[in-house]
């Protein structure tokens, strides 16, 4: 069987399905034989737990309410001896060799469907408690490790199969195992699609009911530049995908003589090309890749993509280190670190704690674009926000490193950010530390801060165009919602304007202006950047090399001709029209 979605992370990957429903509670999976009874003490072990948290629930409301109103929970304490519940789920754990949790839901399935058939409406009611048993039988399984845990010890490369990829995942997952992974929500800029880029994990987003369709341990081969998903593929079929695999690796190859280019169109002009990452490691493979420096250092996926243990790194010292290192790997090219770019959901502060902590869990299925995010929640979190500034200022010492702020909306928010680089130099010069000038920027992502770029540009060093972001907001179009993927349109009249007028005002106050959003990386996108004015683009470590080729078979006095036709044209249609005839003498010179 096959399915189709959005590739939205290139490479094939074939692996055994580890499915993942709702979040992180509802992971599904066949475990080997040898694990069937650790799988069985656990659903006995979250059982007498939900036992005794069931029976203290009772005595509290026996003492508070009276005796009367406690006897509701003896039906939950008979559920939880019924063997038709942890019975028949230790049964399917036994023949299915499946995952408890698994077990547990299908138990939970098969009951609900008998009484959707019951006509007494009183049976029809205890549906609610079977769930709630099952809900907490599921809880304290999950109470008692952590998702990495549980599939650590299951065999050979595994295939994400999730509803949704959460930053609650993301912390938890071990990308190492993942041959692919695939999602029914999800598009190509949301940040998993970014994280799976640059993890080199292909990805299928977009599959709408693939967590229903695919059977745990199924077999799937998924291609993440074509979107296509196939389940149980036959040999033949299996054949065709190594041949493809081979071709596509022959021609990333063949783009290797461009990595140590420079990136110079043919009529002479230089374009900066860096690189977006999201671990400092990764500065490595920017450099390999031919980047001239890191465009864009995803600060966040400290904290998210680190896996479990991501919480201590919110400490000054913690955040030095991997600043430090960062820029150490830079080698002496230019680094430009993010501040955070999180959301209030990811990011809750609990002053009583010490590290402060990241609740990665609190994320899930929560999306705040209007809300609490980016540079706002760092001015509104001043410890947070001092600690990271500190942090950076002291790692600014080892190499060029530049500060950018997300999510700037008017010039107060960035006078507001910069005065906070201000008094985290203070403390530092207070502590006895050198504190050398550091460049500060803005992200250019929303419509506000577009408009009034000339406004922002006489008091930022520099500004970067999100324009993942400054589509999503600029056209009212969720950028990690598959069933908008068509409305969301990098070629809207709009974007190109907005861009224009943003690499207008940065020219007038003699600033850069990059461009680190999705767009840079498209080999027929960029040369409309560069037609409008942009000299500088970062992009995915691995677009970088047919970056290099395109550019060196343009000829900027070209693409200036088709940005400025493009901007007359009505319509995204018509732009793309016109794009496609610059396009194709460029890809052929090339
Ligand atoms: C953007 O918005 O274009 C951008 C580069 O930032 P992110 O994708 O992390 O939101
Ligand atoms: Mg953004």
């Amino acid at each position: 069987m096959r399915m189709t979605g959005l590739g939205v992370s290139p490479g094939i990957g074939i692996g055994k399905a580890l499915v993942l429903k709702r979040g992180t509670r509802d992971l599904r999976f066949r475990v080997p034989p040898w694990l069937v009874d650790r799988e069985l003490d656990r659903l006995e072990a979250a059982r007498l737990r939900s036992r005794d948290q069931v029976e203290q629930i009772k005595q509290r409301i026996a003492s508070s309410a009276g005796a009367e109103h406690a006897y509701l929970f003896d039906a939950q304490l008979l559920m939880l001896d019924d063997p038709m519940i942890v019975g028949r789920a230790a049964e399917a754990v036994r023949a299915e060799r499946i995952n408890a949790e698994s077990a547990l839901q299908r138990v939970l399935e098969h009951v609900n469907a008998l009484f959707d058939q019951a006509h007494d409406p009183y049976l029809r009611e205890r549906k609610g408690d079977v769930a709630d048993v099952v809900g907490r039988l599921t809880m304290n399984l999950r109470a008692a490790g952590d998702l990495t845990d549980l599939f650590k010890d299951l065999e050979g490369p595994l295939v994400l199969v999730a509803h949704e990829v959460t930053p609650s995942v993301i912390a938890q997952l071990d990308w190492q195992r993942l041959a692919a992974l695939v999602t029914d929500a999800g598009s190509w800029t949301n940040h998993t699609a970014i994280l799976a880029r640059s993890l080199h994990v292909p990805a299928v987003a977009g599959l709408h009911n693939a967590s229903a369709m695919v059977a745990p341990g199924a077999v799937l081969a998924v291609d993440g530049t074509t979107g296509e998903v196939l389940i149980e593929p036959d040999a033949e079929a299996l054949e065709q995908i190594a041949a493809r695999q081979q071709r596509r690796q022959a021609y990333e190859q063949s783009l290797d003589e461009y990595r140590d280019l420079a990136a110079v169109t043919e009529d002479g002009i230089e374009i900066r090309l860096e690189a977006n990452i999201e671990a400092p490691e990764d500065a490595m493979r920017a450099r390999e890749r031919g980047a001239e420096g890191i465009g864009l250092f995803r600060s966040e996926f400290l904290l998210t993509g680190a896996g479990p243990g991501a919480f201590a790194r919110l400490t000054e010292e913690a955040q030095y280190r991997s600043y430090r290192q960062l820029v150490e790997m830079a080698d002496a090219r230019r680094v430009t670190v993010r501040t955070f770019d999180l959301t209030e959901a990811q990011l809750r502060i609990d002053a009583s704690e010490s590290p402060l902590r990241l609740d990665p869990a609190s994320g899930e299925g929560v999306r705040t674009p209007l809300g609490m995010r980016g540079v706002r929640l760092s001015l509104a979190s001043e410890e947070v926000f001092q600690a990271q500034l500190r942090a950076l200022l002291r790692a600014a010492v080892h190499g060029p490193l530049r500060i950018m702020f997300p999510f700037v909306s008017g010039l107060e928010e960035l006078q507001a950010a910069r005065a906070a680089v201000a008094k985290a130099a203070a403390s530092l010069r207070a502590r006895g530390e050198a504190v050398p000038d550091v460049p500060i920027g803005i992200m250019i992502e929303l419509p506000s801060a577009a408009l009034t770029a000339d406004l922002l540009a006489r008091e930022a060093d520099f500004f970067s165009i999100g324009t993942n972001d400054l589509i999503q907001y600029c056209l009212a179009v969720d950028r990690t919602d598959d069933r908008l993927s068509r409305l969301y349109e990098p070629l809207h009249p709009a974007i190109l304007r907005a861009i224009r007028l943003v690499v207008r005002a940065g020219r007038r106050a003699r600033i850069p202006v990059a461009v680190c959003g999705e767009m840079a990386a498209d080999p027929v996108l960029l040369t409309l950047l560069v037609g409008l004015g942009v000299r500088e683009l970062s992009m995915t470590p691995a677009a970088i090399p047919l970056a290099k080729r395109v550019i060196r078979a343009l000829r900027a006095s070209d693409a200036r001709v088709a940005a400025s036709r493009a901007l007359n044209a009505r319509t995204a249609t018509e732009i793309e029209k016109g794009l496609a005839e610059l396009a194709e003498p460029t890809v052929k010179k090339a």
